[in-house]
């Protein structure tokens, strides 16, 4: 088969995490025998210091375009004293709402290997990290009515937090869809005894729940799940939850699985093409260095790869990272611990690639 991708390599380390990625890609393509079209797409500070904006018109129709988006990072200190809407980041905002993405789905696995990499107790990372994050991405408290006004004590500021029942449904749908794919268990991550949208949120996903009947759906409240993801995270399968609380919890569920250059994200929506790419910035401490690990957006390869239902050729790119860490003893420096060997993105890039 023939697909179109759309590449975005973005600033920082990601033109560097992005060529390793497209290396596995093309590897994936040559034993599976398909052809990957990789369309080159400005975004960020390389799209402002080129054209002016962060998201050229360019850049939104050919994605729309494609069969999916890889992203890398964007994002630096050059472009940090322009105002908001002129900055990298809003390139990524404004692309996430071009493609409808309301659904963002973090992975956070702790490999054996690397267990050392985990700032648990041993004994709680021994019991092993496998669960993903299904964060609601375009509604809540992020952008509900919010104002500044005068009040009795001074300046007073507001937000506000709204769900409707077809964003609830879609969301969940995608978390209960998630979980019947895994080990059938999704917690669905609220704070009903407080809020009403969580009141709606619960009352929802429970309705839900009869069209799941092998999915085991539990609650929780958001400040228990906090303590929980750092107490037993082996507990979790699937989580789903609001956009607020998900952006808070899937960093506390990225963390304790070990380096920030591990983990990989899609954002999904209906109508267009998911955005898939690793969850670090583009790192401007280490751009230009070869010391950026590739794994997280090598990792994001591989859900690309599922969003075009291709399962066997994603996980051979999966199998071949754990091969790697498991069997070899090279390590970018961000995961290397003593008795290993470092090497740059390029290199562990070919490692990955030739267990491919
Ligand atoms: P960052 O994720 O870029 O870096 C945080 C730390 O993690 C740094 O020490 C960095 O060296 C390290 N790190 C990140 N990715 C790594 C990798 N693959 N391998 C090894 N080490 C890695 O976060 P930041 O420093 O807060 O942000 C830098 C820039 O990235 C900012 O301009 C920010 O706005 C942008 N940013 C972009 C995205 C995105 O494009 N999705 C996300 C977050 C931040």
């Amino acid at each position: 088969m023939n697909y179109k991708i759309a590449v975005i390599d973005g600033d920082g380390i990601g033109p560097e995490v992005v060529a390793a990625a497209l290396n596995v890609l093309n590897a994936i393509g040559k034993k599976f025998k398909h052809k990957f079209n990789f369309k080159r797409v400005l975004m960020g500070g390389r799209a402002i210091d080129a054209t002016g904006v962060p998201l050229p018109k360019e850049t939104v129709s050919a994605c729309k375009r494609s069969d999916a988006v890889l992203l890398g990072a964007v994002g630096g200190p050059k472009w940090d004293k322009l105002p908001g809407h002129l900055r990298p980041e809003a390139g990524l905002l404004g692309i996430r709402a071009a493609l409808g993405l309301y659904a963002n789905i973090r992975p956070a696995v702790l490999y054996p290997s690397l267990a050392d990499a985990c700032p648990l107790r041993p004994d709680i990372a021994a019991k092993g990290i496998d669960l993903i994050v299904v964060r609601e991405l375009t509604g809540g408290m992020y952008f509900g009515k919010r104002g500044l006004r005068e009040g009795k004590f001074g300046a007073e500021a507001w937000d506000t937090e709204k769900y409707n029942v077809m964003e609830i449904r879609r969301i969940c749908k995608i978390g209960f869809e998630t979980a019947r794919a895994r080990r059938g268990k999704l917690t669905s991550i609220d704070k009903a005894n407080v809020l009403e949208s969580s009141r709606l949120w619960r009352k929802t996903v429970h309705e839900m729940a009869a069209d799941y009947p092998d999915v085991a759906l539990d609650d929780m409240l958001v400040d228990n799940a906090a303590m929980q993801l750092v107490r037993n995270p082996a507990q979790f399968d699937v989580i789903v939850t609001s956009n607020i609380f998900g952006d808070i919890l899937s960093d506390e569920a990225s963390m304790v699985t070990g380096s920030i250059g591990l983990l990989a994200s899609s954002s999904l929506g209906e109508k267009n093409p998911g955005l898939f790419e690793p969850i670090h910035g583009s790192a401007p401490d280490i751009a230009g260095q070869d010391k950026a690990d590739p794994i997280a957006t090598i990792l994001s390869a591989a859900m690309l790869l599922r969003s075009l239902k291709l399962g066997a050729e994603a996980n051979a790119v999966e199998t071949a990272v754990k091969r790697t860490l498991s069997e070899t003893p090279f390590r970018t420096v961000d995961i290397a611990s003593a008795g290993q060997t470092v090497v740059g993105c390029s290199r562990m890039g070919e490692v990955v690639e030739g267990y491919i």
